[in-house]
C-alpha cells in the first residue's frame, strides 16, 4: 500500500510501505476513507517530543496518523461488533485491550504497565503503524471503533476520532456545568471543540482565546465570545464582577498560555490542560494552589466521551461545521503537513483522502 511514513523531523513523505497484517483476532483491518493530521502531529514533525518519545533521535521510519475513518475489510475471529462493509470511525488511541480501564473505553487510562504492553496512539511511533495510509489495522476493534452513526457526517465522524472528543474530555475534566462561565486559550481544532462542546453542555459564557482572528471569530457561530489574549484578562475580570471564570481549558501547552489559565480562573475553579506539555512547559502550581485551583491534565479521552458526546452531535447541539478548511490526496500528505504546519491560508483542519 503507500502512505505517509515519518523518516525524521520535517520529513514525512508518502511512499510504499508493507500492508497491514492481523495480529490478533481481536483487531480488524479497514480501508482508509478520510484521515487527518491532528496538532500534535506537529511535535513529531518538528522534532519535539510526544510522552517518551522523542522525534529529534533517529528511528524507524512508520505510518503516521490517528485520525481515521474507513470501510471494514478484514475481520479478525474474534471481533463481534463489526462486519465486513462498515463505515466506522477509529479512536486516535490503543490501549492492551484488556485490562478494566481499556475495556470500560478509558483506553487512555491503560493499566498496561502492569502487563508490559505500553498504551499509545496510532501512528506516533513504529509500535503502532498509523492511519494517514490506504488501509489500517484497528486493534481492538469492539472497544476502539465504533460504527459511524446515524445523522453524522464523515466530517464530525473523523472529529470524533479525536479533536471533538479530547475537546469534550477537557470540558469533562473541567467539570463544566450547566450555567457555569468557561474561557478556552487557544482555538485551534482542539481548543475550538472544547469551546463548541462547552457552550453545548450549558456554559453560560464561553470565551474562545486565540490571537489569530480567523480561528477566534469561529466562535460566532456557536454563541461564544471571542477575545484576543491581550484582552481577555480585563474583559473577564468584568464580565465576572472581578472573579474569574469557573472554568478555563488550556489547548495550547506552552508557559504564557498556562499562566494565563491561572490568572484567568476564580478561586475554587478549574483548569484543564490538553495542550500537549513539554518539558520546557511549566505550570504556575504555586498560584494555582493559592487560589484553590483544581489542575487536571489528560489526553484523548475518545471512547470514554463517546456516550455523551455523539448524541449531541446527532441532536445537532455540536455541529463542528467548517473544521476541515482544507482537503488533501494522501499522496500530496507531505505539502499537507507543511501547510498545516504554517497554518498557510488560515487552515483548520486538513482532510485527506487516500
Ligand atoms: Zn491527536
Ligand atoms: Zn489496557
Amino acid at each position: 500500500m503507500k502512505a505517509l511514513v515519518f523518516n525524521g523531523p520535517k520529513d514525512i513523505d508518502y511512499h510504499s510501505f508493507d500492508d497491514p497484517q492481523l495480529t490478533d483476532d481481536r483487531h480488524m483491518i479497514i480501508q482508509v476513507k478520510h484521515c487527518s493530521i491532528c496538532g500534535s502531529d506537529l511535535h513529531m514533525y518538528h522534532g519535539g517530543q510526544i510522552g517518551d518519545f522523542d522525534y529529534s533521535q533517529p528511528t524507524e521510519p512508520f505510518c503516521t496518523g490517528h485520525e481515521t475513518i474507513g470501510e471494514v475489510v478484514e475481520l479478525g475471529k474474534a471481533v463481534t461488533r463489526h462486519r465486513i462493509g462498515d463505515s466506522v470511525l477509529v479512536a486516535g488511541g490503543v490501549g492492551c485491550g484488556e485490562c478494566r480501564r481499556c475495556l470500560a473505553g478509558q483506553i487512555n487510562l491503560c493499566e498496561a504497565w502492569t502487563t508490559g504492553t505500553p498504551s499509545t496512539a496510532y501512528g506516533i511511533s513504529p509500535l503502532v503503524q498509523g492511519g494517514q495510509a490506504e488501509y489500517l489495522q484497528v486493534y481492538h476493534a469492539d472497544i476502539g471503533a465504533t460504527t459511524i452513526p446515524e445523522g453524522i457526517g464523515n466530517e464530525q465522524a473523523l472529529l470524533l476520532t479525536d479533536a471533538l472528543s479530547t475537546g469534550y474530555y477537557g470540558i469533562k475534566l473541567a467539570q463544566v456545568k450547566p450555567g457555569d462561565s468557561v474561557a478556552v486559550i487557544g482555538q485551534g481544532p482542539v481548543g475550538t471543540m472544547a469551546a463548541e462542546a462547552a457552550m453545548a453542555v450549558g456554559a453560560e459564557a464561553v470565551y474562545a482565546i486565540d490571537p489569530v482572528a480567523s480561528r477566534r471569530e469561529r466562535a460566532r457561530t456557536f454563541g461564544g465570545v471571542p477575545l484576543h489574549p491581550d484582552e481577555a484578562i480585563s474583559r473577564i475580570r468584568e464580565d465576572t464582577g472581578g472573579l474569574g471564570v469557573d472554568a478555563v481549558i488550556e489547548a495550547v501547552g506552552v508557559g504564557d498560555t498556562l499562566k494565563q489559565a491561572v490568572r484567568l480562573t476564580r478561586f475554587g475553579g478549574q483548569i484543564s490542560i490538553l495542550g500537549i506539555l513539554q518539558d520546557s512547559s511549566s505550570v504556575p502550581m504555586h498560584k494555582a494552589q493559592a487560589k484553590s485551583i483544581s489542575v487536571h491534565g489528560g489526553i484523548a479521552g475518545v471512547v470514554d466521551c463517546w456516550s455523551e458526546l455523539i448524541p449531541l452531535v446527532q441532536n445537532g447541539s455540536i455541529k463542528a461545521e467548517g473544521m476541515f478548511s482544507h482537503h488533501f490526496k494522501l499522496a500530496e500528505g507531505a505539502r499537507a503537513y507543511e501547510a498545516f504546519d504554517k497554518q498557510a491560508d488560515n487552515m483548520m483542519k486538513v482532510l485527506m483522502t487516500p
